[in-house]
């Protein structure tokens, strides 16, 4: 591998400032759209927007970019980003300090997840500059991810031609990739009782409240289940008026688990408790399950994983490898079939008006980037 051959830092820090310039809330993205259309094109990646955005009422589709491979055989690599920020995301002033990219105070920098796009667009440059060789290449920017991965959810999936994909969203220095994260599901528990006026003859009734409080009490834990599985109680709803006694009660339980069977079975005894304490005191329960978003569970010894590893150890990176508990883009690709892991760009305090990005790391994204597509064209070549 010639590693004289590198991403252009100047050129990098000018794309990453150019792009959280444009606003691009969440289903919001087409002047973001245009310019990443723009830019693709003068790559020559023959960028195509997808219809996605007509789904979830945004303002434009995924932008997509495809790089025919110069490498027969080469797994096929799949680069992924999205688009939008969080709010306060309008009207980003960049400022350097120290080597650290902050913005002025007054809105989120938008590192997340410009630093996933402005790595994968410098890697492709270097490789089409250097005529570099390489398998196809897919790159994939999409909408809405911070308000619900529409973007990923609406992607008609026969778009996607590649073996690998790689989620660049993530928080963390570049070399950390997460090859797990849950399955997540919402667990709907109606809870029915019988209503009767509150003051008159409460004794008529039978209290959905009162009936959900003792099933809740029964449940052997919540919050963090073990090492991987959490359970979390985040909504409830019951009750008309102060008068009456509540027919119905109804909660909201998040439940993760990248082992399906063991979320399925955390679900099913779940279910059981509230049964068995709702119904020793006359009420009833209707259940609803939700799929929020499918695992991702790829062993450390799978080629996506073994590809993004190497690359990094031979960039000189700190490799490491794990779970997180939260969902991302990953989450659904893996859920279409294509194995995807999460990569760390850098981007740090996200979701704030103090987020920063190291200099150093949004090269290293980079980098990381131009490594995995060399990579998988040397094992051919070799
Ligand atoms: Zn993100």
């Amino acid at each position: 591998m010639n590693t004289s051959i590198t991403i252009n830092e100047e050129r990098l820090k000018n794309t990453f400032i150019e792009l959280v310039g444009v606003p691009c809330p969440s289903c919001d993205e087409k002047q973001e759209a245009e310019l990443l259309v723009k830019k693709l094109k003068e790559l020559g990646m023959e960028p195509q927007v997808d219809r996605a955005g007509e789904q979830c009422g945004g303002t434009t589709g995924n932008v997509w970019g495809f790089l025919k491979g110069n490498v027969p055989g080469a797994l096929r690599l799949f680069f992924e980003a999205h688009m939008d920020s969080v709010a306060p995301t309008t009207g980003t002033h960049v400022m350097e300090k120290d080597g650290v990219l902050y913005s002025d105070g007054t809105t989120t920098l938008g590192g997340d997840d410009k630093s996933g796009v402005a790595a994968v667009l410098e890697a492709m440059q270097c490789i089409i500059e250097n005529d570099l060789p390489h398998g196809d290449i897919q790159v994939c920017f999409t909408i809405g991810e911070e308000t619900g991965s529409y973007g990923v959810r609406y992607m008609d999936k026969t778009m996607i031609q590649a073996d690998a994909g790689y989620c660049m969203d993530c928080g963390g220095h570049p070399g950390a990739i997460f090859n797990a994260s849950p399955k997540a599901i919402n667990l709907k528990l109606t809870v029915k009782g019988k209503s009767a006026h509150a003051g008159l003859e409460p004794e008529k009734g039978i209290n959905a409240i009162m009936l959900t409080a003792d099933a809740l009490h029964a449940l052997p834990a919540y919050g963090r289940i073990d090492a991987e599985t959490t359970l979390s109680v985040d909504m409830i709803d019951g009750g008309l008026a102060s008068n009456i006694v509540p027919e119905a009660c109804e909660i909201v339980i998040d439940m993760r688990c990248p082992d399906e069977t063991k979320l399925e079975r955390l679900k099913n005894e779940t279910v059981e408790i509230f049964r068995n304490a709702v119904e020793a005191k006359g009420g009833t329960v209707e259940v609803a399950v939700k799929e929020v978003a499918p695992g991702v569970n790829l062993d450390t010894d799978h080629a996506t994983v073994k590809l993004a590893a190497t690359a990094a150890e031979k960039s000189g990176f700190p490799v490491s490898m794990g779970f997180t508990g939260g969902c991302s883009d990953a989450n659904f690709l893996c859920g279409m079939g294509l194995p995807t892991v999460l990569l760390a760009t850098g981007m740090d305090k996200i979701h704030t008006t103090e987020e920063c990005l190291a200099l150093e790391d949004l090269n290293n994204a980079a980098r990381w980037v131009l490594g995995i597509v060399r990579e998988a064209a040397g094992e051919r070549l070799s």
